[in-house]
């Protein structure tokens, strides 16, 4: 039989599989994939244990079970001054992906236009792609990664039917500030654009800044999908479990997606994930924690040749190599893991047009003694 023509002929595996495989093959330290090499926290695992035992075996709610999404919305309304309904306005996901995927399947038509900051987590595009939208592609530039505002606005057209922002921002490891939000909400002012906002490092900010949620600013939060990631906040990125919040109209189409692509998610997970967020240190808790590894890790490689300035949120470092080599960041980190035992991830794969900044990203999610033996390559490079 002739292959039908592939709806993504330019796609190949990410660049997470493909480096965590290699990593594996070399017995290279793993910086590459972002997730913890450490276990989440017993008193989760004991939840996940007495709920699987406690006849939640069977399907949940499809938007999720209703304890879970009150005690979601209560925190997300204590946290940013929101007003989410647990009723409507909220649904569990499997993981962010799935979210992401669903908010943009439920509204992205042909020859829609979606606007994507790069570099990119790399989820947005094929799903726009796959419903015939036009990922239309803003490159913030290396190291700061700040939004051009203007660019914005002069890429923003009639067709513009959706911007995904993502902060902390993966890979820079930026966040965006109050003045980013207040230039997105004039300019979306009047118009039917989504606004698709990716927070699934939302407790992983530094240094005593704050995490601006578009959930905070009412005339966003009335167009935006916001999705979150248990995997992100729990150390449990194999459970693959989050959640969307977005106003009821915008729930309703999104409901509409989910109920068919997946239906529900793990029930007993939800339940061990409601009793274990009744405790808020367990998630307020997680910057001081973070940022001890980051700060562990940069201070193990300051004398270094990487550069680097701190990252601001997320579990990512990156860092510029120009002071080691003029080679390219793919070949670099692909030299890293079979010379060097050390594997990371090239930030051009994120970026438009695979353009090369020379820069790498590290994921400090990782045991003190993972750092430091990553650092003792990192030193010696
Ligand atoms: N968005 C960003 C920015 C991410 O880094 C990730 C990676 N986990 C996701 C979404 C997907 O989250 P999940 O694993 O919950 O699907
Ligand atoms: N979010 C993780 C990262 O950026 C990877 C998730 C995945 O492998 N799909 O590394």
């Amino acid at each position: 039989m002739k292959l039908p023509t592939s709806k993504l002929p330019h796609l190949g595996t990410t660049i997470f599989t493909k480096m965590s495989k290699l990593a594996h093959e070399h017995k290279a330290i793993n910086l590459s994939q972002g997730f913890p090499d450490f276990s989440p926290d017993p008193i989760l695992l004991e939840e996940v244990t007495r709920a699987i035992h406690s006849a939640k075996n069977q399907y949940a709610p499809l938007q999720g079970i209703f304890s879970l999404r009150q005690t979601l919305c209560y925190k997300l309304n204590k946290l940013y001054g929101s007003n989410y309904q647990p009723e409507t306005d909220i649904t569990l996901t499997a993981g962010a992906t799935q979210a992401i995927f669903t908010a943009i399947s439920a509204f992205v038509k042909a020859e829609d236009e979606v606007i994507v900051f790069k570099p990119a987590y790399d989820c947005y595009e094929p799903a726009i792609e796959l419903y015939g939208g036009k990922p239309v592609l803003i490159q913030m530039q290396a190291p700061n990664y700040q939004i051009d505002w203007e660019e914005v606005a002069a890429k923003i057209s009639s067709k513009t039917k959706m911007i995904i922002i993502n902060s902390p921002h993966n890979p820079s490891g930026k966040i965006l500030q109050q003045k980013d939000l207040e230039k997105l909400q004039q300019l979306v002012k009047g118009t039917n654009i989504i606004i698709l906002s990716d927070e699934v490092y939302e407790h992983l900010v530094y240094d005593n800044q704050k995490h601006f949620s578009v959930a905070r600013f009412p005339q966003l939060a009335e167009r935006s999908f916001i999705t979150y990631s248990f995997g992100k906040t729990f150390h449990v990125t194999g459970w693959k479990l989050g959640y969307c919040v977005a106003p009821k109209e915008l729930m309703t189409e999104f409901n509409k997606v989910h109920q068919y692509n997946v239906f529900c998610v793990n029930h007993p997970m939800q339940v061990a994930i409601n009793a274990y967020l009744q405790n808020e240190q367990h998630y307020l808790g997680l910057a001081e924690f973070y940022q001890q590894k980051r700060d562990l890790f940069l201070s193990l490689i300051k004398d270094s040749r990487l550069t680097f300035t701190p990252s601001q949120g997320t579990y990512f470092q990156t860092a510029s190599y120009k002071n080691i080599t003029q080679e390219k960041d793919t070949d670099f980190a692909l030299r890293l893991i079979k010379e060097k035992g050390l594997a990371t991830i090239p930030v051009s794969v994120f970026n438009k047009n695979q353009q090369d900044d020379s820069m790498l990203r590290f994921c400090f999610a990782k045991k003190e003694e993972t750092l430091k033996a990553a650092a003792e390559i990192i030193n010696k490079l």
